[in-house]
């Protein structure tokens, strides 16, 4: 990704130039070469240079924005700034509306409130050499007295009326272009020509949506804050109506009635080659979200050779369930399977049914062509170190005493690792990082000797040792940062991924099943922008098109999910997406479908589906249900704001979903009676499973 040639560059920056801006009616051919000269990618976080030719706003620092190309466009022409004028910017942001504006006038002056942005805008333009631009720090809603009067001055935020201490300081012909108005999410772009001393003639440009202009004569910070969260989301979405984008939606995406019936093909053909499929879910509590997921992943693994499946779930435990499907010899856990909160996230009928599957499947093949299951996460410490010790037992009894006297640096704190991870943390308990460490490290020394007889259980081993260094780590960055400990998550996930494609062969394909939280790139949401990596974004940055990123979304019904962290699972009726969300879209254009389509496949790659992913390219919010859900409020713990195609190469969108059903017993493939697959709740699974219908 971020290879993208300086020509390739400069070809987007052409054809951005002629598709959004010109296309538009933007004609002065000053300001749309000026927007040719200016590389644009270089004034967004350098996550995002790839999207910076797209046809959107971005975030950048102190959750502000870049505005749309063609905003800045627009705004620049009808400012009329002539070589030899003295040009005022408010709203320096990113400086890059002031780059294209350093080529237009003689001198820009951009203020800015927040100084970091500040500080990045000037290191932009210096390395550009644009000598006659100053980025100076300020409330900019008064102006530079000091410098004015000025030829021409651009707003770059929305203010509720026209600060008069900018009127005053525009030349007698000079030029303000202002977004105004008193709701923070949308306003009117104005020109105002100063004619005369307080003689001003005013005109329209159309609505628009900006961040809001914060200072003496523009919002306060509070009435900013509020109208914030709402202005930074649908931001700039302007007069696009909302089923003007689902027509268009109804319009590409691949309508199915049930998800037993869904087609297949057209998505196997889209995941064509690729790698690594990662699919997410927007619950960890959706029946059909699983039983899609598992269908999809048996053609992977039947038709296309996929042969690691990566869950998020604990290693330990799963690799139990991986000995059972790969009929590989058991091992017991110190606790029991999937016992730990969130159990139904693993024990439930449709993972049942798919792993019994899977063992059925893997009975008839050679062990190096089974496919395997594999817990990717992070948690899960007192199974893997009793995993290592149990390992060590058998393969070097020494070795196991000392792993044993080791890891009893944790023993005060099996139960509940939490806990322990708190106190380490403010210095009351001792960390176990050495331990942790010396451990895994005498473990992998030993690799020629302990791996000869059986490379997959050196393989459990070491990786089971793995998660208690991470997991060590984890539990102590937890009450530091949410977010260190979520990148500790999320960057264990991925080296589990790089470690099993290592281990099963270099042309190995895996699939991926995890929230979508974790499988969307993460650049594209607001938790990027607050520095969160994931595991889609290490697995893109890693594989480029070969990583194929899949999400699922519903809009109501039921689901499994807790009130509290540790809490029972209860079924909780899901709230109807709210208006301002991807999902609210999503919904609205399965209701334009034909009867009986109660969800579909859309595809979001610019070369299957342009006109949708183009539609959806403005950041929405997007609902996210974890382990956790708490419907009353909704809105600020569950929905955040993202850039669905930037995220996901395709979205999976059911309409109606219901609950998982949870079961007592953990999936160990053993399901064959059909007595047994009755008590469990799920259908006789006919043999073809998962082509069956
Ligand atoms: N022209 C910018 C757009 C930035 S968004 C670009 O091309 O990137 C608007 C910016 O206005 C934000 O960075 C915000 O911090 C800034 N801003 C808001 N109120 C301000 C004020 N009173 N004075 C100066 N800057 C302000």
């Amino acid at each position: 990704m971020s290879a993208t040639t300086d020509d390739a560059r400069t070809r987007m920056r052409n054809q951005m130039v002629e598709r959004q801006v010109r296309a538009r009616g933007v004609e002065d051919p000053r300001v749309l070469q000026a927007m040719r000269d200016t590389p644009r990618d270089r004034f967004v976080p350098s996550r995002l240079a790839d999207l910076a030719y797209e046809d959107a706003p971005l975030p950048i620092e102190e959750g502000q924005t870049i505005s749309q190309p063609y905003i800045v466009g627009l705004m620049l022409e009808a400012a009329h700034i002539k070589s030899s004028d003295r040009v005022l910017e408010i709203g320096a942001g990113s400086g890059y509306a002031a780059a294209v504006m350093s080529l237009l006038a003689k001198e820009v002056l951009a203020i800015e409130r927040f100084p970091s942005l500040v500080a990045l805008a000037q290191a932009r333009l210096e390395a550009l050499d644009r000598a006659n631009v100053s980025v100076i720090q300020g409330d900019g809603t008064l102006g530079a007295a000091d410098h004015a009067p000025f030829d021409a001055i651009i707003v770059s935020a929305g203010a509720p009326e026209v600060p008069p201490s900018l009127l005053a300081q525009l030349a007698i012909g000079g030029r303000l272009v202002i977004p105004v108005g008193h709701d923070a999410r949308s306003q009117e772009l104005v020109v105002i020509e100063k004619t005369a001393d307080h003689h001003f003639d005013r005109r329209s440009l159309g609505h628009v949506q900006f961040v809001p202009l914060v200072g003496t004569e523009g919002w306060t910070s509070e009435g900013a804050a509020v109208a914030m969260r709402r202005s930074s989301l649908d931001l700039r979405l302007g007069s696009r109506d909302r089923a003007k984008i689902a027509r268009v939606i109804a319009d590409s995406c691949e309508p199915f009635s049930d998800v037993r019936h869904a087609p297949l093909d057209p998505i196997l053909r889209r995941i064509g080659q690729s790698r690594i499929v990662l699919i997410g879910e927007s619950t960890h509590g959706t029946s059909e979200f699983y039983r899609l997921r598992a269908r999809i992943t048996a053609a992977l693994v039947a038709r296309a050779g996929f042969k690691v499946i990566g869950i998020e779930a604990d290693w330990p435990d799963t690799a139990a369930v991986d000995r059972t499907v790969r009929k590989r010899p058991a091992s017991p856990l110190r606790e029991p399977m999937y016992a730990r909160f969130p159990t139904w996230m693993w024990r439930n009928a449709e993972m049942q049914e798919f792993v019994s599957w899977l063992a059925r499947r893997n009975a008839t093949l050679d062990p190096a062509a089974r496919a395997g299951i594999h817990g990717l996460d992070v948690y899960g410490l007192n199974n893997s170190i009793g995993a290592v010790i149990d390992y060590l037992a058998r393969v070097d009894p020494f070795a196991a005493e000392q792993a044993r006297e080791r890891y009893a640096c944790f023993s005060p704190w099996e139960r509940d690792p939490s806990v322990w991870g708190r106190a380490a943390a403010v210095g009351l308990a001792p960390t176990c990082e050495h331990e942790a460490v010396a451990t895994l490290k005498s473990l992998l020394e030993e690799r020629l000797r302990y791996s000869r007889d059986d490379g997959d259980a050196f393989f459990d081993a070491a990786r089971s040792a793995t998660v208690v260094g991470e997991a060590e780590k984890y539990y102590r960055a937890m009450y530091r940062s949410s977010r260190e400990s979520w990148n500790i998550r999320d960057r264990h996930m991925f080296e589990t991924l790089m470690a099993l494609l290592e281990h099963r062969g270099s042309d190995t394909r895996a699939v991926i099943w995890a929230h979508n939280s974790h499988v969307g790139n993460a650049a594209a949401t607001e938790m990027g922008a607050h520095g969160e990596i994931n595991l889609g974004q290490l697995v893109r940055e890693r594989f480029g098109n070969q990583a194929y990123l899949i999400g699922f979304g519903t809009d109501q019904g039921t689901v499994a999910a807790a009130t509290n962290w540790d809490a029972p699972m209860e079924v909780k009726e899901i709230r109807p997406s709210h208006e301002d969300s991807y999902e609210r879209i999503l919904h609205e254009a399965c209701r334009m479908l034909p009867a009986p389509s109660n969800a579909f496949f859309l595809p979001l790659r610019a070369a299957h589906a342009l006109p949708a992913r183009t539609e959806l390219l403005h950041p929405r919010l997007e609902r996210a249900i974890g382990v956790v859900y708490r419907p009353e409020t909704e809105l600020v713990s569950h929905y955040f704001e993202a850039t669905l195609p930037a995220q996901f190469d395709e979205y999976i969108w059911i309409d109606r979903t219901t609950a998982v059903l949870p079961t007592d017993a953990p999936p160990t493939g053993e399901y064959e009676s059909e007595a047994a697959r009755s008590q469990a709740g799920v259908d006789a699974i006919p043999d073809t499973y998962p082509f069956g219908l």
